[in-house]
């Protein structure tokens, strides 16, 4: 068994509170992925990771990309070290990307054809290619619970017609990715003898567990900002028959309604029975707003990258005014691309440590927020270490995010449970 999932509850504007069963166990969803580009999240230790958030239980499943892990320290190393949880010590459930968003975003020189895309790297220009095929090949060697299959990310906008040829491309991709993961599947590391066990196998985690399991593999529903290549998209996919399906090409620049929309007109087609993840969103606001449509996964770097920008989550005060945006200025924006904020009211406050105010501030970053900085550092000391550059301030600033991202999710699904 790879993947069975669980709808518990439902609310009628969709949203479902259920439970995800995964090789490496359950996952209580809607989730929020922390995103662990290179096999870490950024700043924060795996033992914190495990236990941030009000309720204790920490991150239940994280993300690892795979066109970084691919380039540094490579999949064969990384099967050789028995896989992506053993190599990093993670023990809970994982998803890896395909490759597709980064190939597309971040190497040089990239030359697509049917067969796959050739590009080099970003880190030294080294020549290399991905093909359906050796995404699935990499993604098998890292042994991630859940793998995406491979696909192209139309940049934004495209016309049309560039859209669907692009989304054409996607879906015989995503049939190839599935042929070869269907005949590969065996192949994940779990099932081998731990050379050097750690903690996480003198725990009781070891390859007996495993017996006769598999990852599982999800396809990726695109299409553009266009309803009608969405719903095609959608009904391609399903008839391929997936574990679950990512709503992929969203937060890539386009406003934050017509992100809803595609999410929304995407998911009325998506099996009910399969989990549904969209990919690298949002702000709490928003990835608690489209849990509350129905989403089930979401992932984004947003709390972590933010984080080490001193950007800071919190919630609105009871009787606080809305000052985001006129608190958060041109200049202190991250210089990196962001997705759009929702213009729906917010109960998020993005506070910015680096501000004068908060020199003497004694109070925590959130007076609400249990996470153990706001229960032990004050915002004079967190701007210190920020305007120090002290690596302790990274780390600090990300658990808070993270358990605000967290605890968001907690409360949706208690929501959604009708708690
Ligand atoms: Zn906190």
């Amino acid at each position: 068994m790879a993947l069975s999932f669980e709808v518990a509850a439902a609310s009628q504007s969709g949203g479902r509170r259920g439970a995800l069963h995964l090789p490496h166990g359950t996952v209580q969803t809607p989730v929020f992925m922390p995103v662990g580009t290179a096999a870490t999240v950024k700043a924060v230790p795996q033992d914190t990771l495990e236990q941030i958030g009000a309720d204790g239980a920490g991150a239940e499943m994280i993300l690892a990309n795979t066109y970084h892990l691919y380039l540094r320290p490579g999949h064969e190393l990384i099967r050789r070290m028995g896989g992506l949880h053993r190599f990093m010590s993670w023990s809970r459930p994982m998803l890896t990307d395909s490759g597709g968003f980064q190939v597309f975003s971040l190497a040089k020189l990239r030359k697509i054809t049917t067969d796959g895309v050739e590009f080099r790297s970003h880190l030294d220009g080294s020549s290399h290619f991905f093909s359906p095929e050796h995404s699935m090949e990499v993604q098998i060697a890292l042994g991630a619970d859940v793998m995406m299959a491979f696909d192209e990310c139309v940049e934004t906008p495209a016309t049309w017609q560039r859209t669907r040829d692009s989304m054409s491309l996607t879906h015989a991709w995503a049939a190839r990715s599935k042929q070869y993961f269907e005949a590969h599947k065996h192949e994940v590391p779990w099932a081998q003898p731990v050379p050097h066990p750690s903690q996480l196998y003198r725990d009781g985690w070891d390859a007996d567990n495993f017996a006769g399991r598999t990852q599982c593999l999800f396809g990726i529903v695109q299409g553009g900002m266009y309803p009608d290549l969405r719903r095609e998209s959608a009904e391609r996919l399903v008839e391929m028959d997936f574990d679950g399906y990512a709503i992929g090409g969203l937060a890539v620049g386009e406003p934050p309604e017509v992100t809803r929309e595609m999410i929304a007109r995407t998911l009325e087609f998506l099996p009910k029975d399969k989990p549904r993840y969209v990919m690298g969103v949002g702000y709490p606001d928003q990835i608690a707003e489209y849990a509350r449509m129905g989403v089930d996964m979401m992932d984004c770097v947003l709390p972590t990258r933010a984080a080490r920008h001193g950007l800071l989550f919190r919630a609105v005060e009871p009787g606080e005014l809305q000052p985001v945006k006129d608190a958060i200025g041109e200049e202190e924006s991250p210089g990196e691309s962001w997705t759009g904020e929702s213009s729906a009211t917010p109960s998020t406050i993005r506070m910015n440590i680096k501000r004068v105010e908060y020199a003497e501030d004694q109070r925590p970053i959130d007076p609400a927020c249990a996470c153990p900085v706001c229960q032990r550092y004050t915002r004079a000391y967190l701007r210190h270490l920020f305007m120090s550059r002290e690596p302790l301030g990274a780390t600090l600033n990300s658990i808070h995010n993270l358990a605000f991202y967290l605890d968001t999710m907690e409360r949706v699904r208690k929501e959604l449970a009708g708690l």
